[in-house]
């Protein structure tokens, strides 16, 4: 017995019945004895619908407002839930944010949590009151509705969980759990029993859409065990009624990973650019004067590579970039030119960053050489290469993304047999 947070993505809320199938989740917890709150996303649709909305209605809307009409579609998730769940005899109730309440500061449309002071809920649900939660929303400032970005209900479950004091915050969601890599590029990708929060954080940031980002650095400050799990599978099957383990996959502490491998997992990111700067002044500020107007310009350079120059007078700088600030960074660079003083500017849109990931590289050498390795054999050239203490990434040409996960995942043991 322990108290638990389930959290409910919009494709497990998309209509009525599999409204009643959560509900059947929610209830074989409460049957096994557990305290339960419940996070829910809107239904599969309805936040693109909103969003849609706001901007049919004006291109330039106000981003309360926004709030106001986007936050509303969790709302209507969280009384289906709750009715659901009376029907079938379990005591619950709805909670909008502002009524735990879940304060955030005032930057509308993509707000951070401040705080979760809610001792009205974990009154509740110590009395054995479902609470039921909408996700994605809080309450600003400004004491107005605001919204915690795209995919931000995986945030509000992890903030609860951690602000209740759950034993587990369970991720219900399209798929059975966290794999090696993309299964639709390699058949063989395996899903993992547990990955630590460090590795759960550079996979998500590149691109595993199981969870946003920003919920896995709130589970890996507070220690959230969070586990990623199915919600199509049948509420009371054998396997889930009275399970010890269910299937899934669990983001935990790596102290609690008994059998660390040196790599767990590939990953890649089709959004990436590349920048190169030829023949820039090898002198001290350029760095400064290439990434300073870059960063005032909002843009995130990601990999940055820069060569020692032979004769001391100049070298090339080569950086990435979201594929969707290209033209941007290169105009930004261009304003500069004065400054920067490069000989000519080269760029490339078609390519893609394939990382190797792993907590076991801090204690293996030799990862990152057998990388190279294998992809030269398969005659892949590399255009840049970053590393940090657990993951290698290396910048490639988009027409080998394919070839480079399937001969990484292989080449660390990561095919299943
Ligand atoms: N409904 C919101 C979205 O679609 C939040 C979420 O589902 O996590 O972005
Ligand atoms: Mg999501």
């Amino acid at each position: 017995m322990g108290r638990l947070v389930l959290k409910f993505g919009g494709t497990s809320v998309a209509d009525l019945d599999r409204i009643r199938n959560v509900a059947r989740h929610v209830k074989r917890e409460v049957d096994a004895g557990h305290e339960v709150a419940v996070v829910v996303s809107a239904m599969a649709g309805e936040t693109n619908k909103l969003v849609g909305f706001c901007r049919d209605m004006s291109p330039l809307h106000d981003a309360r407002e926004y709030d106001q009409i986007v936050a509303s579609g969790e709302q209507v998730t969280s009384g289906l839930l709750a009715i659901a769940l009376h029907s079938m005899g379990v005591n619950a109730r709805s909670w909008c944010g502002w009524q735990i309440p879940l304060r955030t500061d005032d930057a509308h449309g993509a707000a951070r949590i401040d705080s979760i002071d809610c001792p009205l809920l974990i009154e509740r649900i110590s009395s054995g009151q479902v609470a039921v939660i909408a996700g994605f929303q809080g309450i600003g400032p400004d004491n107005r509705i605001t919204t915690l970005g795209r995919g931000g209900s995986d945030t509000s479950a992890v903030a609860i969980a951690a602000a209740v004091n759950a034993d587990r915050c369970d991720i219900y969601t399209d798929v059975d759990g966290v794999y090696t890599t993309d299964p639709r590029i390699v058949a063989k990708a395996r899903r993992l029993e547990k990955v630590a929060y460090e590795e759960m954080l550079e996979m998500a940031s590149l691109g595993a859409k199981v969870l946003q980002v920003r919920s896995v650095e709130m589970a890996m400050v507070h220690g959230v065990r969070t586990f990623v799990r199915s919600s199509f599978d049948d509420p009371e099957s054998p396997a889930l009624v009275g399970a010890n383990e269910p299937v899934g996959t669990l983001i935990c502490d790596e102290d609690e990973i008994v059998e660390k491998n040196t790599v767990t997992g590939i990953a890649y990111s089709k959004d990436e650019a590349q920048i190169t700067l030829r023949r820039v002044q090898d002198k001290p500020g350029v760095a400064a004067a290439v990434f300073g107007p870059l960063a005032d310009a909002n843009i995130n350079v990601d990999m940055i590579v820069q060569n020692v120059s032979e004769d001391s007078s100049t070298t090339d700088i080569t950086f990435t970039v979201p594929e969707s600030d290209y033209n941007k960074a290169l105009a930004t660079i261009e304003a500069q030119r004065g400054e920067i003083e490069y000989a000519n500017v080269e760029g490339a849109r078609d390519v893609v960053k394939v990382s190797v990931i792993g907590i076991g590289m801090r204690s293996h050498a030799g990862v990152a050489s057998d990388a190279f390795r294998a992809l030269a054999q398969r005659n892949i050239n590399i255009r840049a290469i970053t590393t940090s203490e657990i993951k290698i990434s290396v910048l490639i040409d988009a027409a080998y993304t394919e070839l480079a996960v399937r001969t990484l995942h292989s080449l660390y043991g990561l095919d299943t047999q």
